[in-house]
């Protein structure tokens, strides 16, 4: 990063001038600076993340009723549609089935927002 290596030359310039107080203010100032480099890093990784899951809503596929990722064999979901509309984040749907003799029933809930979509 320019500024460290800014600032190593300044420290250098200083400490060959013998100037204890301005060797300390450009101590502190180095110190700074590593700071910044640290929370520019860390940006970036959440930069990272959210670019990742705008690409993984926008690659969605709505298909009436459930959200899907990828076609056929290899599509992953269901995805909660209220969930992706609203707030833009992939929640997968939990698969459940209460079928008894006579009776079919089998539907996807969603864990955050609850939403149950009958099958
Ligand atoms: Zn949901």
């Amino acid at each position: 990063m320019k500024i460290i290596d800014t600032g190593k030359k300044v420290i250098q310039a200083i400490q060959e001038s013998d100037n204890v107080a301005a060797n300390q203010l450009v101590l502190e100032l180095q110190s700074i600076a590593l700071e910044l480099q640290d929370e520019n890093y860390k940006l970036r990784q959440r930069i990272d993340e959210l670019q990742n899951h705008i690409n993984l809503v926008d690659d969605m596929v709505f298909d009436g009723k459930v959200y899907w990722r990828g076609e056929g064999d290899d599509r992953e979901g269901p995805y909660c549609q209220r969930c992706v509309d609203a707030e833009g984040r992939a929640i997968r749907l939990q698969f459940r089935e209460e079928t008894a003799p006579g009776y079919e029933s089998r539907w996807y809930e969603c864990h955050s927002c609850q939403s149950h979509i009958k099958l």
